[in-house]
């Protein structure tokens, strides 16, 4: 790490301040010395944004609260849920609800600020937050879904609104969670308003929002790929995960002339040589959307290779698709990826790649899109839902699909813009780190020390 001064404060004490504030929380550091590491020399050429960042990196609000509900045993359970509402200085707060065991501070403190920059990216007027409950829906019935979903949102209906906090989904929150949720606000508030993003389309959601950040991402690939008169078309694409970002990455990056070979779930990954074709895909919808089965049932149906606790990074491919969750590629993985020839990695999921892994690909100079660059399509068609329900009207597919096409390009000009190195190579990380931090830097400085 570099020690340069800035303005008074190297990173290794701005670091150090962050640790002592935020003990315990190794996700929200690690997020935010990625981003601290590459603003420096920006910072230090632009010394007004001395001191944003550290109000940047202290939440607007924290909230957490009891979440108690009564199991189809009739068991009471207590869980604990949380809204970090991050940064609202450039619109209000928008982020995710993440349902998982592991679900802590730490980790939707990473999230929220992430989703800061990245909100930020896509040109919309949206703040950051992200949110959830380290409750776990896997094996749960459908109604303990909705009596824990309707416990959780009668506290924190107190907290958001149209034009305060609107939240959306993430992993474990999904269509069906979104409805019990909305329902329930509507319940307590008496007002139709679009409080939460996700929703169905016969009651306020939008087309292409499930789609937009598997498309976005794969959207992202292909305009990286064209900065080297290259296309995702024959080319040969490892995605893990097999939930919704997976499953419409799958879906696009098929559309666009690739080859999908694997997928995954918690437990393992499937390995499909001949690829996953839109058929096969319809099965793993299926199956992970409505039977709520695990991925190695598809192993089973189309006899194909099922690797039990491993992640799909060592097997041969022209391109990555990290679509699951956090830190889920380290560095050996990395080194395989490019070993075996692999050319272009474009985040689904939000810090997939942990900084050794970060750091290899950008000395190994191929192409790497960070997650709040190349997911952004989710969050910027929730923004395209929101315009829609302000207006009361539906848009057509095709119009937010090339809205959608539209902004990721727009995010990938932004990375081009600010993460241009000297020889040529485009550092996305920096790109999208800057070109995230100035507009919401610009109108902190704006709205005064607030
Ligand atoms: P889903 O819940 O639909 O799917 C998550 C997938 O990742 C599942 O296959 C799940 O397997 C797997 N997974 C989750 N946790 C782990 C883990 N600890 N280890 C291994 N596999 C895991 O979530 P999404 O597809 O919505 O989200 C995936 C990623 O994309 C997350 O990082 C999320 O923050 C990010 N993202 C999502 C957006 C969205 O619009 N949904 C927008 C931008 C980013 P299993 O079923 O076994 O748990």
């Amino acid at each position: 790490m570099k020690k340069k001064k800035k303005a008074g404060m190297t990173i290794q004490q701005f670091m150090d301040l962050v640790n002592r504030k935020n003990p315990n929380e190794p996700e929200f550091i690690q997020a935010v010395q990625e981003v601290v590491e590459s603003l420096d020399d920006f910072i230090d050429n632009n010394p007004k944004y001395v001191g944003v960042l550290e109000r940047m990196v202290e939440p607007e609000r924290t909230i957490i609260f009891r979440v108690p509900w009564i199991s189809d045993k009739g068991e009471f359970v207590i869980n604990r849920g949380f809204r970090i509402e991050m940064n609202s200085s450039i619109g209000p707060y928008k982020g995710g609800l993440r349902f998982h065991p592991s679900v802590n501070l730490s980790i939707l403190k990473f999230l929220a600020f992430e989703q800061v920059l990245k909100n930020s990216l896509t040109t919309l007027p949206l703040g950051g937050a992200k949110g959830g409950s380290d409750f776990d829906p896997k094996g749960k019935s459908d109604l303990e879904i909705m009596k824990f979903c309707q416990s959780f949102m009668n506290e924190l209906q107190r907290h958001i609104g149209a034009s305060t906090d609107v939240p959306a989904g993430d992993i474990g929150v999904g269509g069906r969670e979104i409805g019990f949720l909305f329902g329930q606000y509507k319940r307590i508030r008496n007002e139709f308003t679009g409080v939460l993003t996700g929703k169905s389309l016969e009651w306020g959601g939008s087309l292409i929002r499930p789609e937009a950040t598997g498309y976005g991402c794969s959207y992202f690939a292909e305009n990286m790929l064209q900065t080297r008169q290259d296309s995702i078309k024959g080319k040969t694409v490892v995605i893990s995960g097999s939930g919704n970002v997976a499953q419409y990455a799958c879906e696009k990056v098929t559309q666009l002339g690739g080859k999908v070979l694997t997928l995954s779930d918690s437990n393992g990954y499937i390995y499909d040589k001949d690829g996953i074709d839109a058929e096969k895909l319809a099965f793993i919808m299926e199956l992970k959307n409505v039977k709520r089965g695990r991925i190695s049932e598809y192993a089973e149906k189309y006899k194909c290779e099922y690797v039990a606790g491993k992640t799909p990074w060592h097997v041969k491919c022209d391109i990555a698709m990290p679509c699951a969750t956090q830190n889920e590629l380290d560095y050996n993985d990395a080194v395989a990826l490019v070993k075996n020839g692999c050319i272009c990695i474009s985040e689904g999921a939000n810090m997939p790649s942990t900084p050794a892994a970060v750091e290899y690909f950008l000395e190994e100079k191929i192409l790497y899109a960070p997650g709040k660059a190349s997911n952004a399509g989710g969050v910027a068609t929730s923004g395209l839902e929101m315009a829609q329900n302000s207006m009361r009207l539906n848009w057509t597919r095709e119009h937010v699909d090339e809205e959608l096409k539209h902004i990721m390009k727009n995010i990938h000009e932004t990375c081009i813009k600010h993460g241009k190195d000297k020889d040529g190579y485009i550092n996305y990380v920096r790109g999208a780190n800057i070109g995230g931090f100035v507009k919401v830097a610009e109108a902190m400085l704006a709205q005064g020390l607030v």
